[in-house]
């Protein structure tokens, strides 16, 4: 599956009808999770996907707003209410701490709705996207859509509308290139790679950084509940887009490179979930990014015929990667200088060497270093 995304250039009346079309659904949302949350409350009866889009036909006679939306529009509600509780039993029963029990949806907290069947009340033509119930909408189509259209999401976002079309596509595995690669995430660097190069840590990063520390200032400053401070707080997600859009643009085109050159790619397993604990804002960026082109390399690298691994990080910095001895640093020291062998390397070099090493034994080859080096591989 693939997404497109288009931007749409509604009319007034026609955004007029998205935004009651994302009123209504948020309603809907709203009351079927306080008939589960009742039923279960009042009678430990459970309300099943099912019973709730059976009750649909007689509210769209009491409700006149329903029937102003799709129909498969107001089941996706349902749906999308259903997974969510679907979730939240998911990670009560594998023991999760602080599981939030789904929640229901202030104005501002539910930003998109769902045609979940191409063809049947969204459609392509002419160009022009034309959905049930609101009409057909100029949109802004910079690419093609490649593969068969499944689904049909639209979403509200700080600078508009847009449309997101999921396609089936087949994938088209790239000629093997026989080589694999080893990718060790620093701070000085956005990443560095086995073979010595390093990816430079975007310039936006920190210009992304400033702007939305400002932006956030301002918010703060302003008064809870004016108009002012609404004003802000557009800037400022008008800032968070411009950053995830900047991101978003980086991890495709230093995926797509790495997924050309290797076979291979071996990354790290980090706990990102840990890692976006991390309040300081820097970091919170740096992370973020790596967190998305964590994500975007392996839909790349499957939808090419690549494999990604993510290996046990643990000692990959510390262990010499020419004899595998021990070589213990602080995190101050930049370079790798082996008292064993004589081994002298960047340090983050040493560890994307590391990595790769450990990934070559994941993918079933010979550690092509060891190979090289003419040694029995190690275990690190
Ligand atoms: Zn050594």
């Amino acid at each position: 599956m693939r997404t497109y995304t288009y931007k749409l250039r509604p009319t007034k009346a026609q955004a007029a009808a998205l935004t009651a079309t994302l009123d209504t659904c948020r309603h809907l949302y709203n009351r079927a999770l306080a008939e589960r949350k009742g039923g279960w409350e009042q009678e430990q009866r459970s309300v099943t996907f099912a019973a709730q889009c059976a009750t649909l036909p007689a509210q769209k006679r009491e409700n006149p707003y329903l029937p102003a939306v799709h129909s498969q529009v107001l089941q996706n509600v349902l749906r999308r209410l259903d997974r969510a509780f679907d979730n939240f039993f998911r990670r009560v029963k594998a023991g999760e701490a602080k599981v939030g029990y789904p929640r229901f949806r202030g104005r501002g907290w539910y930003d998109s709705f769902c045609y979940p069947q191409w063809g049947n009340g969204a459609k392509l033509v002419d160009g022009r996207l034309v959905l049930s119930k609101i009409g057909s909408i100029r949109v802004c189509a910079d690419r093609p859509l490649d593969g068969t259209p499944k689904t049909c999401s639209i979403v509200r976002k700080a600078d508009g509308w847009y449309a997101h079309i999921a396609c089936e596509t087949t994938d088209t595995p790239l000629p093997a290139t026989g080589e694999s690669v080893g990718v060790d995430v620093g701070l000085t660097h956005f990443a560095t790679l086995s073979t010595g190069e390093t990816l430079a840590n975007p310039r936006h990063y920190r210009a992304a950084e400033r702007r939305l520390r400002k932006a956030q200032r301002r918010v703060s400053r302003r008064v809870k509940g004016s108009k002012r401070r609404a004003k802000a707080r557009t800037l400022l997600a008008k800032a968070h887009l411009h950053v995830q859009r900047q991101r978003r643009d980086f991890a495709h085109k230093t995926a797509l490179a790495l997924v050309r050159r290797f076979d291979g790619i071996a990354v790290e397993a980090l706990n990102i979930r840990g890692m976006l604990r991390n309040h300081a804002l820097a970091k919170h960026i740096q992370d973020a990014g790596w967190g998305q082109f964590r994500q975007v390399l392996s839909d790349k690298a499957a939808s090419a015929g690549r494999v990604v691994v993510a290996v046990n990080p643990a000692g990959t910095s510390q262990a010499c990667s020419a004899c595998g001895s021990r070589v213990p640093k602080k995190l101050s020291v930049r370079w790798h200088s082996c008292p064993y062998c004589g081994c002298e390397l960047d340090r983050d070099h040493n560890a994307a060497i590391n990595i790769k090493t450990r990934g070559d034994t994941a993918f079933g080859e010979p550690p092509a270093l060891a190979a090289a080096l003419n040694r029995e591989p190690h275990t690190l």
